[in-house]
This record gives structure tokens, C-alpha cells and sequence, in this order.
């Protein structure tokens, strides 16, 4: 009796040494090998890529057309022609290449593109300024729930997490307005809900690249992004490739505490 005592004192002690600890490693990234670490770009309201060109992706109106768009970026017509292939019927949003003028005097004003540090086998978030999840992978009334949910707001960027390759782009009942992105070894990453799917099947993407706006399309009670990692079609928990955030949480930086300690 009294060793079972014991032990239920050496859990609780241990257990509250690990809520205790646990702030101080909030802010750290999971584990990765620093000599893979690079500086990469991140899309955001102010600067996003497509097809290599710099520039921004914008829903030409009658009032503010193509033209108007390409005037205020110092495009050119041949140049937005290029890079939005010839524009697919019907189309609603077009990718306008900032002229290098425009650029210039971006950063001049101090608008200069978002970077990142991250490691070559790390994902990144595919939402840049609020990192939290509203709910995470496992069981969810009966049903599994393959990916984590981040609150965003609607229109919202949504990022490529891994460079790689579209897929997919589709409208489907659950998911929404979705697009799946193959990447190296047999990991395939997957975001759901989206008002709008600026990418196009084929097209490769790099980490943090802008793929979509965020919404609540298909089964979804609010404004968010489903996030899916998978290999070879299984789920995988995403908290396991990203880099931590003090706002997600602890059960995240709990895991890479353990993976330290190996
Ligand atoms: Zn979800």
C-alpha cells in the first residue's frame, strides 16, 4: 500500500515539474537540425508569389479592372497575360507581377517581404499571424478528425506549409473549397474550407507560398483552415511538423520536451 503511495507522489511531482517547465520551452521550435536551417520568404497581405513573379493577387471589379490593377503595381498587360497563362475562363481573381518601380518603393516605405528560419524537413504554418488550434487530430464525436483546425479570418492568406506540387484543387462536401499538395517522401499536405483556391493542379508552390484565401466552406461552423499532413494517404498529427507557438496547446511542446531528452 504504501509503495503505491509513493508513486502516486513521484507522478504528481513529476507531473507538476512538467506543467511547471513547460512556458520554457513555449517558444521553442521542434527539434531540427540547425545545419538544414534557411531563411525563407513568407507570403502575407503585402507581398505573395505566383509562378515565380513577385506581386499580389487581386478580384478585378467593374469599377476597378485588370487595367486599373496593372497600372497601380506598374505592370505590364503582357506580363499579368504570362503569369495568369492566358487567364482560365470565368476566372474571378488574377495574379498582378509588381513592377520593379512599385517595389522599390515598397521597401523604401519599410514594406519588405516576411521571412521565416526554418529547417528543410520542417513544415511552416499555413496561417501567418494567428497561430492557434481549435481542434486538434484524433476523435471528435465518433468521427475521426484527420488534420487540426486553425481559426482565420476570412481571407485570410493561406500558405503552402512544404514546397511541392498541386495535386489537387476540388469542392468537396466535408472539406470545401480544397487543395492537396504532394510533397518528398510520400508526404501530401491538405487545406480545407477556403473561400478561394488562387493555385492550380500542377502548379509547384515553395513553403509559404500563398495557395488559397481562408473561409468556411463545406461543413464548418466558422472561419478556418482544416490542416492535414499525410503519408502515403494516413493522417498524420501536423503539431509533429511544425514549428511550436506559445499559443498552441502544451500537449505540442510537450512532445518535442521528450524528443529533447532522448
Ligand atoms: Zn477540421
Amino acid at each position: 500500500m504504501r509503495a503505491i503511495y509513493r508513486n502516486l507522489l513521484i507522478s504528481a511531482a513529476i507531473l507538476f515539474t512538467l506543467v511547471a517547465i513547460t512556458p520554457v520551452f513555449a517558444q521553442d521550435t521542434a527539434p531540427v537540425d540547425p545545419s538544414t536551417c534557411e531563411t525563407i520568404f513568407v507570403d502575407d497581405n503585402n507581398y505573395q508569389e505566383y509562378r515565380g513573379k513577385i506581386g499580389k493577387w487581386v478580384m478585378p471589379t467593374r469599377t476597378k479592372g485588370l487595367a486599373a490593377y496593372i497600372q497601380l503595381f506598374e505592370s505590364t498587360p503582357a506580363e499579368v497575360a504570362e503569369v495568369n497563362k492566358g487567364f482560365p475562363a470565368g476566372f474571378k481573381y488574377a495574379f498582378i507581377p509588381y513592377g520593379k518601380t512599385y517595389i522599390e518603393r515598397l521597401e523604401q516605405s519599410g514594406i519588405k517581404r516576411a521571412t521565416t528560419i526554418s529547417a528543410s524537413d520542417q513544415f511552416v504554418w499555413p496561417i501567418c499571424d494567428r497561430v492557434t488550434i481549435s481542434s486538434v487530430l484524433g476523435f471528435r464525436w465518433r468521427e475521426f478528425h484527420c488534420g487540426i483546425d486553425i481559426p482565420a479570418e476570412r481571407g485570410a492568406v493561406v500558405r503552402a506549409a512544404m514546397e511541392g506540387q498541386v495535386i489537387d484543387v476540388r469542392f468537396e462536401g466535408g472539406y470545401g473549397n480544397v487543395v492537396d499538395i504532394q510533397h518528398r517522401n510520400d508526404l501530401m499536405t491538405r487545406y480545407g474550407h477556403n473561400t478561394v483556391i488562387l493555385v492550380t493542379k500542377g502548379d509547384f508552390v515553395k513553403k509559404g507560398q500563398i495557395i488559397a484565401l481562408a473561409g468556411s466552406t463545406g461543413r464548418s461552423t466558422g472561419s478556418h483552415v482544416h490542416f492535414e499532413i499525410r503519408c502515403n494517404s494516413i493522417p498524420l498529427d501536423p503539431t509533429d511538423f511544425l514549428p511550436n507557438s506559445d499559443k498552441v496547446p502544451s500537449v505540442q511542446n510537450m512532445k518535442s520536451w521528450k524528443l529533447k531528452r532522448k
